[in-house]
This record gives C-alpha cells, structure tokens and sequence, in this order.
C-alpha cells in the first residue's frame, strides 16, 4: 500500500509528488504520457496574481496569496538556477525574438542585459528546425534601435551528414550536442573565437565602457542551467550570454522535465511512465485503488491518498465530445461553460476554464454542491477549473501553487 499515488505525472503531478516524497511519504506516480511541460519554454508564469486572487473561483483566489509564494519559493528551493522574485517578472526572448515578461526564468535565459548593448551577436547554428535567423534580426533591430544586430552562422561537423540530406536538426539535437565531450569542447572554441573578433571590432570603445557592458551574445537552445559542463564553459565567456526560448518542443522544458523526474526518484518515488489510470476503486468517500492495464492485463495499486494531476483538454483529463466534456479518469463532474467558444479567435475562450471545482484544500466537489466528494483525493494543475492559461498567463503559477499544497497537506 503506497502513501500516495499521483495520476499524471506533468509539472503539477512531479511537484506534488517531490514535496510529498520530501516529506517521507511512499509516492508512486502513474503517466500515461510526459506531459505539456515539454512543449512549452521552460519558464513559469505566473500572471497577475493581485488581480487573479480576486476574480471569483480563480485557483488563486481558492488557495490565497500564501500558497502561490509558497510554489513559487518551492520551485525555487529546488531549482536555484532559476531567477525571478514575487510580482517582479523577468525579460526573455521570444523564439521570434520579441521581449516578453516571465516571472521564473532559467539564469541564462534573461534577457535585461540585452537593453544596455550596443552590439548583439545572434548565433546561428546551420540548419536549426524552427529557428528563423533573419526574421530575429529584423525584431531585435527594433526592438534594441541603438544596438547593431549581426548573425553569426555556425556550422558543426557532426551534422555535416543531417545537414547534406536536408534533414533538420531540431533544437534539442542542438541541445544535446552542445552537452556532449565534444560539442562541450566546439562550443568553446566557437565562443572563444567569436569573443576575441568582437574585442577586436569594439577596441575603439570609449574609455570607461568595458566589453562585457556593450555587447551580448544571443544563443538559441543551450539550456545552459541543466548542465554543469555548459555552465562551466559560459563562466569562462568575457561577455553575457543570451538564451531564446524555442518553439515547442524546446530543450528548456524538456531538460525541466528530466530533472522533476530525477528529484522525484532520487528521493525514493517510483515512476511509472507509459501506461493509465483506466478505472479507480471507491469506498465511501474513500479511494483506494487504481487500475492500470499492463501488457494486456489489469494491475491494481493501492493507497491513502490520490492526486489527479491529468491536465485539461490537451494532456489527457478532460475528454470533450461534439457536446459534452468528461473527466477522464474518475468520472468527476466538470465545470463546463454553457458557451463554449467565441468567435474572436484571440479573445477570450470559455472552453479554457472547464475543469473540476474543488474547495481550498484541493478536493472535488460535487455538482452545484459545497461538500467534497471524496476525503482523499486531491485535483491540481490544469484540470482545476475556472482559469485560462492562456488568458491568465499563470500556467506554471498554478500547476506550482497547486501542486505543491496537494503534496503538502497529502
Ligand atoms: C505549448 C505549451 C506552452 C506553454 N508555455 C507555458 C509558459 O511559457 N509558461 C507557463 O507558465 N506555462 C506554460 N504552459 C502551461 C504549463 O506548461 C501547464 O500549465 C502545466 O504544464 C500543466 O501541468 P499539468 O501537470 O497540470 O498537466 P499536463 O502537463 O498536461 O500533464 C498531465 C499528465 O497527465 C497524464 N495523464 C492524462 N491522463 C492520464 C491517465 N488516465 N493516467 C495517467 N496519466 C494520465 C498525461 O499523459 C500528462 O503526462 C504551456 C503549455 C503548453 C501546452
């Protein structure tokens, strides 16, 4: 019998099961899939958190201000690399190279730098899928106006044979390279190389105005801050070193992925990858069982306690037929808007805030009804209802405030 399981094994999922495994429990976590965490940048939003704790029935506003700082700080404890303060969010690149605002970015993705430099190197690496050199440059040209913007194209010789077959090379092949012995040792050289031509070109500077304080590099895909090798070769860099986020999916979110997964294990989790949840066992207002089928058979799971952490529409909790939505896993009933969508693609689409309502401590509720329909389960992330990521801009926000409270109070 396992102290917990956690169905779902996303961004909310993994926190949940960290910080209940933290706190000595025996946590098992079941995935059918890896989650929408590696499809996005990496980094956490977490919205206008003054303004969404007052909207009624927002995430925010059921678990208070405390436990959103509390994700937030949570994260943070476990991921140090990552920088960002409460309400005072950071600057990061687009992968079209727009600024935009988020409030945890890994280290290197920071882009504040980049509004001092007079110059600003994009590193180009040769046939990188998703990655658009030159219509980054024209952005950055208006965007930094007072800066001059030149790409650097960089070939590396172990895709020679990708490249000649036009194969693409995405963002994580990069990625993976550049953490490689040798790519480790390339990427150096590259930037030792570039960094001597940009001292050479800015020896005329005025005096008092270092290097380091004009110019900056733009890398696209290292995500430096998930790899000691990577971080090493960049302290040696004279000048700061600009990541992107990517298309999805990009090394960013995947690298977080792989590290919520290690610090799970490392502290005693088990993790199972790959198969569902197909049927849940009640008692009263008690589960105790799920079922998962395994190579053609049924296998049963027992526990104390149950997090639902499946995600909406995108990873898996919520099955939406022509007209009507169910949550997939424990039949639970759904907040389901009476108008689903709006025909202003852009504008605001209710289908976004369907989900379980649950009360402050994260148990579902039944229909129209105050009393939580079961004493151990606990619903977190995306399948809660009443808030659109999108919209909002709190996706990581609440999968990290909901997330950590269910593996808290588990
Ligand atoms: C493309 C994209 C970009 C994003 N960009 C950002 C961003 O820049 N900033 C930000 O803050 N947020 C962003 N987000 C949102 C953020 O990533 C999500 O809010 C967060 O990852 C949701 O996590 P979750 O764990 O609730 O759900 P999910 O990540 O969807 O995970 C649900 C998990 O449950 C599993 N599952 C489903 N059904 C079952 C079952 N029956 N049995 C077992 N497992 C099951 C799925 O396979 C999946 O692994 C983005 C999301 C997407 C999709």
């Amino acid at each position: 019998m396992w102290d917990g399981i956690v169905i779902g094994g996303g961004l909310s999922g993994l926190i949940a099961g960290i910080r209940a495994s933290e706190k000595g429990k025996r946590m098992l976590v079941i995935s059918e899939g890896v989650g929408s965490l590696t499809y996005s940048s990496g980094v956490m939003d977490f919205g206008d958190v003054e303004r969404l704790k007052e909207e009624k029935n927002h995430p925010y506003a059921l678990m208070g201000e405390t436990v959103v700082r509390a994700g937030m700080e949570y994260f943070q404890r476990l991921f140090p690399d990552y920088q960002g303060a409460w309400q005072n969010s950071q600057q990061v690149l687009t992968p079209l190279g727009s600024p935009r605002e988020a409030d945890l970015v890994p280290t290197g993705l920071n882009a504040g730098v980049l509004q001092k430099a007079k110059e600003i190197v994009l590193i180009a690496p040769e046939g990188m899928k998703d990655f658009f050199p030159e219509v980054i440059k024209a952005k950055l040209e208006r965007v930094y106006s007072k800066a001059k913007i030149e790409i650097y194209p960089v070939a590396v010789e172990a895709f020679d044979i990708w490249r000649n077959s036009g194969k693409l090379i995405t963002g994580m092949d990069y990625a993976k390279y550049w953490r490689s012995d040798q790519g480790a040792v390339n990427l150096k050289n590259i930037l030792g190389k570039l960094t001597e031509e940009m001292a050479c070109s800015s020896s005329g500077a005025t005096s008092g105005e270092k290097q380091g304080e004009k110019s900056a590099i733009i890398f696209p895909g290292l995500a430096a801050c998930f790899s000691n090798v990577l971080k090493g070769v960049l302290e040696e860099v004279p000048l700061p070193i600009v990541e992107m986020t990517a298309f999805p999916p990009s090394a960013s979110g995947q690298f977080l992925y792989e590290a919520l997964k290690q610090k799970f294990k490392a502290l005693g989790g088990e993790l199972l990858v790959g198969t569902g949840v197909k049927k849940v066992e009640f008692q009263g207002k008690r589960c105790h069982t799920v079922i998962v089928k395994s190579k053609g058979k049924d296998v049963t799971f027992s526990a104390q306690s149950f997090i639902l952490a499946t995600g909406g529409i995108f990873g898996g909790g919520i099955q939406v037929g022509p007209k009507d939505a169910n949550e997939s896993v424990m039949g639970l009933p759904l907040y389901v808007p009476a108008q689903w969508t709006n025909s202003e693609f852009l504008g605001e689409q209710p289908y976004a805030k369907m989900g379980v309502e649950v009360d402050p401590e994260l148990r579902p509720l039944a229909a129209g009804n105050q009393e939580p329909l079961f004493d151990n389960v606990r619903i977190v992330g995306r399948l809660l209802a009443h808030w659109d990521p999108w919209l909002d801009h709190c996706g990581g926000g609440v999968s990290l405030a909901s997330g950590w409270l269910a593996g808290e109070i588990l």
